[in-house]
């Protein structure tokens, strides 16, 4: 290859940026290719709300959690010779929340766990780590090209747009690490699937995942927009979240929400619980003790005590019953009046990517040995929250480690 490299890394996200690393502490000469005009601008964006990691859990339960809260033994087994979620669950035990937080904390980032287990850095702010990471990455000789766009295929040569003109790499081995379909504006803009299926690797539909969900709402919650709603529990098939969430122009959105999003896009009826900390026969009593001295929404108001809950009462509960045990069972049991999720292009994460028929357990792909994949643009899809930066720095290690295994030898 020219550009004095033996290995390709093609995208600067997170997972690219690890597996650069673990290619370069194998000896490797290391080649970073980034379309953009500065790297890993995703996980910049991910900064902008508080940078969550990952999670202060032991390695089995976040394994588990990874894959939306399903029980380990609940997910059929992937055969063996496939990378699998099983075999995710095995690199997140092996690279798991004890490693990562190892790993930032090498990079002079300190770290806090929020109240629900989160693990932040102390800024909150991932620029400090990004700024840390590739500088140490520098040190390690690996080479960061930007605006260097991949084309897709010119025969056995990687195609590449840069500012210097067309290029053509044939790296004894590289890494693709090109993301999922989120936010497309950031850098990650699946592109390279059309490519991929035409060299015989089986991609599946990217979807949004980790979204929020479109409502009509009525014109009485106009006042409610932009309002945090707290204290309730959400439901969706297996999934429930007990998290904030709000109430945005056109829908719902927020961690709550994205904790529930998967199932209730693939289907499931969403259910709120209004009041999550009483038990039905606990709120009729409440309910049956302002019986008759007030109207109905005055009754919500002083038992539900706080305008938003009583304000998604009325629009998600009408026609509302007037005996206090099947009020009660209605405020426990509210139907989400969703219109479907919200697009890709304000998804936090996607589901979707390379599938993993298509991988050997190293992360290469059987259509094409020598080319490894990594991060968000294999299929699997995880809830917010540590979990996904997790993964993807995982996954890129993964295959960095296999790229650089095939390298020597
Ligand atoms: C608003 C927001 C908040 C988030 N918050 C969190 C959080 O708090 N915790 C958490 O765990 N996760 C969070 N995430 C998700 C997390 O940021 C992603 O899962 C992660 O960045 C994916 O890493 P990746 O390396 O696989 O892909 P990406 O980070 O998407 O990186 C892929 C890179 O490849 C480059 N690329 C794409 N196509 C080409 C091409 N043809 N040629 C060259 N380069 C190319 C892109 O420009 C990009 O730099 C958040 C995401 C968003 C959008």
């Amino acid at each position: 290859m020219s550009h004095a490299a033996d290995a390709l890394v093609i995208g600067a996200g997170p997972a690219g940026l690890m597996a650069a690393e673990v290619l370069a502490d194998a000896g490797a000469r290391v080649l970073v290719a980034e379309a953009m005009p500065t790297p890993a601008r995703k996980f910049l964006m991910a900064g902008k709300s508080g940078l969550n990691l990952t999670r202060d859990e032991p390695a089995p339960v976040f394994a588990a959690r990874l894959s939306g809260g399903a029980a380990p033994a609940s997910v059929p087994a992937a055969p063996p010779e496939y990378f699998g979620q099983e075999e995710l669950r095995a690199l997140v035990r092996d690279f798991g929340p004890a490693e990562v937080a190892v790993w930032a904390r090498g990079l002079g980032v300190e770290l806090f766990t929020g109240s629900t287990g989160r693990v932040f850095p102390v800024g909150m702010k991932a620029s400090p780590l990004l700024r840390a990471w590739l500088a140490r990455l520098d040190r390690a000789g690996v080479v960061l090209r930007t605006r260097w766009r991949w084309t897709g295929f010119d025969g056995a040569a990687l195609a590449f747009d840069t500012p210097g003109g067309a290029v053509r790499l044939t790296p004894a081995v590289a890494v693709l690490a090109l993301g999922g379909a989120s936010w497309p504006r950031l850098g990650s803009d699946a592109a390279w699937v059309p490519w991929l299926r035409a060299a015989g690797v089986e991609v599946a539909p990217f979807r949004p995942a980790n979204m929020g969900f479109r409502v009509d709402w009525s014109p009485q919650m106009a006042r409610m927009i932009g309002r945090a709603v707290k204290g309730t529990a959400l439901s969706a098939g297996p999934l429930s979240s007990r998290g904030e969430w709000v109430i945005a122009r056109h829908g719902i959105e927020g961690g709550g929400v994205y904790e529930i999003a998967s199932a209730l896009r693939d289907g499931a009826a969403g259910v709120l619980d209004l009041v999550p900390d009483l038990d039905a026969a606990a709120l009729a009593a409440r309910l049956s003790r302002s019986r008759g001295r007030l109207s109905v929404g005055n009754r919500l108001r002083r038992v539900l005590g706080d305008p938003v809950r009583t304000a998604l009462a009325l629009e998600w509960g009408r026609p509302l019953p007037e005996g206090p045990a099947a009020l009660a069972a209605r405020l426990k049991a509210l139907p989400v009046r969703h219109a479907g999720p919200t697009g890709l292009d304000r998804a936090i994460s996607s589901a979707g990517g390379i599938v993993a028929g298509a991988l050997t357990t190293a992360l290469e792909l059987r259509a094409r040995p020598g080319l490894f994949a990594a991060g968000e643009m294999l299929d699997w899809e995880a809830p917010t929250g540590g979990y996904l930066l997790t993964a993807c720095l995982a996954t890129g290690r993964h295959a960095g480690r296999g790229a650089a295994e095939r390298l020597s030898g």
